[in-house]
């Protein structure tokens, strides 16, 4: 009997609640995207093979950007959407490309209620892209932060639980508390590209030197990539040797 279900078993009626809630970011009993029980094999659940069916294929991925690409194209030095675009980070992994499902999911794990979602997502990134992940060597998985006003009136940071979910799988450690945004912002979305960028010039501080260390930021989407920019770009002037991204979806065109 595994860990959750003896949990369940002992725990009070009343109480059960509080602990299936506890622990639904970590194992979810129903698929949290269309509810259907999910089956448990080996102590992990099985994702729903429906929604799974329903994940946007990706061929190959872009080093650079991880934009969806032809099966062919060289991308060492990027693709044709980002091939034009200076990053301070050195490369992103996405499990797939912001549409359909992928879509639903990120502004379903943004709602209240979304930490299984976001755990989801986790999940569909570690499905697709964990050798790419353990090969990174990372030694500190940081979450794109909210501003602190954002923090009070957002049920929860969407990016911090896929965070925390995939520093697990790395057998590392997560810290949201590292990087800090300073400033509120007008959304990105809307924005050109340029605006983009002036919006969030120093927008982002890291709080402690990490001298020598191997990050993974992590985001629920990227499109322009601006915002992973100015936040890799505070983590190198702390002294970051390495600074990849991770997010659940790629934006194309969006
Ligand atoms: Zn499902
Ligand atoms: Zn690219």
């Amino acid at each position: 009997m595994d860990f959750r279900r003896s949990l369940q078993k002992f725990a009070l009626k009343p109480a059960r609640f509080l602990v299936v809630a506890g622990l639904d970011l970590l194992l979810p009993e129903n698929c949290p995207l269309c509810g259907c029980d999910l089956a448990i094999a080996d102590g992990n659940t099985v994702g729903c093979a429906h929604c799974l069916a329903r994940v946007p294929a990706v061929e190959r991925f872009c080093a650079r950007c991880s934009a969806p690409v032809g099966p062919h194209l060289n991308t060492v030095k990027g693709c044709g959407h980002c091939r034009n675009d200076r990053f301070a980070f050195d490369g992103v992994v996405a499990a797939a490309e912001y549409r359909d499902i992928m879509r639903d999911a990120v502004l379903a794990a943004k709602r209240a209620g979304g930490a299984a979602t976001a755990g989801w997502l986790a999940d569909r990134l570690w499905e697709r892209r964990s050798s790419e992940l353990l090969k990174l060597r990372i030694d500190l998985v940081v979450p794109v932060p909210q501003h602190w006003l954002r923090r009070v009136v957002a049920p929860h940071n969407s990016a911090e639980l896929i965070a925390r979910r995939l520093a697990t799988r790395l057998k590392t450690r997560s810290d949201r508390h590292i990087l800090v945004k300073r400033r509120r912002t007008p959304r990105q979305a809307g924005l050109i590209p340029s605006a983009r960028r002036k919006n969030l010039r120093s927008a982002f501080i890291a709080t402690r030197p990490l001298h020598g260390s191997r990050v993974l930021l992590v985001d629920d989407v990227l499109t322009t990539g601006t915002t992973a920019d100015r936040a890799a770009r505070a983590l190198r002037d702390a002294g970051a040797e390495h600074v990849s991204v991770a997010v659940a979806a790629r934006g194309i065109g969006v």
